[in-house]
């Protein structure tokens, strides 16, 4: 049986992630548990698994006299004392934002394993948590979740020493793939929160209408596979059957297909490198008789050029990128912004000069930075 933290346990991911657990109760004991303010759900959720500790990393409340027996963290250290301090093999990170940096940091350098689905640390912090990294022997410690890399690390079990010439991520292109700039500049909240194929955070649906999801991809790809920029490629698939492709140096090119449930993701990750019996429905493509692929429209969506520019600046732009996309993302679902100017915000930002983002209070410096700077350009507009 092995001991699994799960931080973000209300969200889509974690709430996937406990289904697994439910399916498999000889497989998993819960040792941590985590959300930021939904206490009512958390404590639901600790009295139903029992773990040793739980954090609430909006801030402190009263606990409950029945869920006295578990160690309770509270506040923005939470998840990184709970990651250091909690005995466990594995530690699921499903939170939105990159406020998980020193705790997926800890995890690793206390020897346990990362399971990562939250893609903001990864993008702001991969250079100086990748070199801790093994994603692919017995001893992996960290397995990432995001459907299209989970695919990746899939397709590249295909050969001993990754000789591959190109990943390309595939994307459903969101809810505006047909839309032109003109139709965009008017978009509701309400319309970007519609996804075609997937079930997703708020956070995170308005990154695939906007393709940022994309372009924190692009970044993610970068780290956890070593990839060059050019390396890496985004194909858009409507569909969202085929997760991901790896090119290899032959043209031979690797698919991951299924049917869009993230809980195939989870679940490998989970299990790594066994594979178990699927909770999700099967793929049966005669049904679906055709996918379709098409190049991203660049112009509608600026998002993924972007994405390549952080990567070619280096340093603390891929963080500035997902900082500065948060803020606006933020402000965008308040109404402070249009749909369009998520874009421009991003851009103005990664247009200053930029702060050294080397060690991990450096990466939080610079991201800090970037929010003000969104937030500045953001007021300037309104
Ligand atoms: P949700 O918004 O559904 O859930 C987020 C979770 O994180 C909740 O438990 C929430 O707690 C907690 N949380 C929110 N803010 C903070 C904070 N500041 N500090 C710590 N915890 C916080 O998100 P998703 O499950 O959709 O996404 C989680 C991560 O997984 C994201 O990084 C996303 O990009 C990635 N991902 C998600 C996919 C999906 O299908 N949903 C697919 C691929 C990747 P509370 O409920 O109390 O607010
Ligand atoms: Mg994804």
């Amino acid at each position: 049986m092995r001991k699994i933290a799960i931080l973000g346990t209300t969200g889509s991911i974690g709430s996937q992630a406990l289904s697994i657990v439910d399916a498999y109760p000889d497989k998993f004991s819960i040792s941590a548990l985590s959300a930021h303010s939904n206490a009512v759900e958390l404590f639901n959720l600790v009295r139903k698994y029992r773990p040793s500790a739980a954090a609430l990393t909006s801030g402190e409340v009263q606990i409950p006299e029945d869920l006295s027996f578990c160690n309770w963290y509270f506040g923005e250290t939470a998840l990184e004392k709970i990651t250091r301090d909690v005995p466990c093999d594995d530690v699921l990170v499903s939170v939105v934002g990159m406020s998980a940096l020193k705790a997926v940091i800890n995890a690793i350098d206390t020897g346990k394993r990362v399971l990562l689905a939250n893609k903001e640390t990864i993008v702001a912090g991969g250079n100086i948590i990748m070199p801790k990294c093994d994603l692919f022997s017995e001893n992996a410690n960290l397995i990432p979740i995001d459907s299209e890399h989970s695919a990746i690390h899939q397709c590249l079990l295909g050969a001993k020493d990754n000789a591959f010439n190109s990943l390309i991520l595939t994307a459903s292109g969101g809810p505006f793939r047909t839309w032109s700039i003109k139709e965009m500049q008017n978009v509701r909240p309400e319309d970007a929160l519609k996804h075609p194929t997937w079930d997703m955070g708020k956070k995170i649906t308005i990154d695939s209408a906007s393709m940022f999801n994309k372009a924190l991809e692009i970044i993610e790809a970068k780290w956890l596979f070593s990839a060059e920029p050019s390396q890496i490629d985004v194909l858009v698939h409507p569909e969202s059957i085929v997760h991901s492709m790896v090119e290899y140096k032959d043209f031979a090119v690797m698919a991951q297909l299924g049917v869009p449930d993230m809980r195939t993701s989870i679940m490998y990750a989970m299990f790594y490198p066994v594979r178990m019996g699927a909770v999700s429905e099967r793929l049966n493509l005669a049904d679906i008789h055709t996918l379709h692929f098409e190049k991203p429209d660049t112009e509608c969506f600026p998002s993924i050029a972007l994405a390549y520019d952080a990567l070619r600046l280096g340093g603390s732009a891929p963080c500035v990128l997902n900082a500065a996309n948060e803020i606006a993302v933020e402000a965008f679902l308040n109404g402070k912004i249009g749909f369009l100017n998520i874009a421009d915000t991003v851009k103005y930002v990664l247009s200053k000069e930029l702060p050294k983002a080397k060690n991990a209070d450096e990466i939080i410096y610079a991201d800090n930075w970037a929010r003000c700077r969104a937030s500045e350009y953001i007021d300037s507009i309104n």
